[in-house]
């Protein structure tokens, strides 16, 4: 007897179409050779979905959303929709469903091949078997908070203002998340903030100490972010997990990327874990729609089939199978294929849609 699940893939704009269709090569393996069987539909969003119903993400693709098992996601946004008015933009449609869908704990991994130590800006010995778990927040803090927007103060004068705004139950579950993340792991939890001068991250700091009363075996630390952006890329193997706010998140997670050497390979998880009876989950890249490489099947998609394998763990508890993409992953950078973003030298270059042949093949390989 196959499980059966209902996955909504969202390619969204500009690369996300590209590697959105690596990725279904992927699901079609796992649904054609493992017990699993998924059964996938695709909706639009983003600026692919402006396009034709005149808003980034329809009532009823969001309907439909709220009931799958997982959403993968593709990427949107990009220089045609930059001018729309606010609401209408493609980010727009992102950010309601990870409110509407409650995604407020997103996980970034940045883990280092050790094929691709030389494809990262740092010294080989600072980031070899690096192995770190950004958790940030993803429904509240400064993308979210109001009073937000653009005022008249008189004729010569404008303000533009956001609020940072953190409440005591957003955080504690996020801090619970990231204890529970740690204890998986090698039990070390850092949480970052700007303690020292803002008040929201003040209470953000008093909450994660309450928490970690309930989890002694979890070693806490705090840090300020701006200490923590220059450990880093100094040290970056001191830290296990990392929990931070969602523009703290933001930024760090970014440059967590580039220890690993490209965007193109950071995958994520957002998930929400209010409603016992059913986990909402979304599985994406970090990466954006790289509008410049958009249309010339150079990017690279393993971020993207990452994300894949990440569903396939935290959504429906496949850890070996999940292991088995990542094994698959590491085959071909072991082989040297390289995408342009990753590209070395020494190393053979492929397209995106080659990328995704090359993975399904090693994956084919492998005995289930
Ligand atoms: P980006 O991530 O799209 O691109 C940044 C750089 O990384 C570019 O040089 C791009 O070519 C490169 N890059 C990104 N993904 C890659 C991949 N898979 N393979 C190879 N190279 C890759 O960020 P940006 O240029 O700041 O933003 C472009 C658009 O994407 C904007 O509209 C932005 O709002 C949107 N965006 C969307 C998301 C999302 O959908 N989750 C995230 C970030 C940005």
């Amino acid at each position: 007897m196959k499980n059966k699940f209902n996955i909504i893939l969202l390619p969204g704009d500009g690369i996300g179409q590209e590697i959105s269709s690596q990725a279904k090569k992927i699901l079609n393996w796992i649904d054609s050779k493992t017990k699993i069987n998924f059964e996938v539909s695709e909706d639009l969003i983003g600026g692919a979905s402006y396009d034709k119903y005149q808003t980034p993400l329809e009532d009823k693709t969001l309907a439909n959303l709220k009931k799958a098992d997982a959403i993968i996601l593709g990427a949107v946004g990009g220089p045609k929709w930059e001018n729309l008015p606010f609401e209408k933009r493609p980010e727009r449609g992102l950010l309601k469903i990870r409110k509407e869908l409650d995604l407020f704990a997103n996980f970034r991994p940045a883990i280092v091949f050790d094929s691709l130590i030389d494809s990262s800006t740092l010294k080989p010995e600072v980031i070899k078997n690096l192995d770190l778990l950004i958790i940030r927040e993803l429904t509240s803090g400064i993308y979210f908070g109001e009073p937000r927007g653009i005022q008249k103060i008189n004729n010569e004068q404008m303000k533009g203002f956001n609020t940072l705004v953190y409440k005591t139950n957003e955080i504690e579950r996020i801090a619970k998340v990231a204890f529970e993340a740690a204890i998986s792991r090698n039990k070390k939890l850092c949480s970052v903030d700007k303690a020292n001068v803002l008040e929201s991250t003040e209470l953000w700091r008093e909450v994660v100490t309450k928490t970690s009363k309930k989890y002694p075996e979890v070693e806490l630390t705090h840090m300020y972010v701006d200490n923590a952006s220059m450990q880093l890329v100094r040290n970056p193997k001191q830290f296990d997990v990392i929990v931070t706010t969602n523009m703290f998140g933001d930024i760090l997670s970014d440059c967590a990327s580039m220890l690993t050497g490209s965007l193109g390979m950071l995958p994520s998880a957002s998930i929400g874990i209010s409603n016992k009876s059913k986990k909402s989950a979304m599985y994406e890249p970090v990466h954006g729609s790289g509008p410049d490489i958009s249309g010339k099947n150079i990017a690279n998609p393993l971020a993207m089939i990452l994300s894949v394998a990440m569903m396939l763990e935290y959504s429906f508890s496949e850890k070996k199978l999940s292991n088995i993409i990542h094994k698959s992953v590491s085959a071909i950078l072991d082989k040297g294929y390289r995408t342009k973003d990753i590209m070395d030298k020494n190393s053979k270059e492929v397209s995106t849609d080659d990328m995704g042949d090359l993975v399904l093949k090693e994956l084919e390989n492998e005995k289930i």
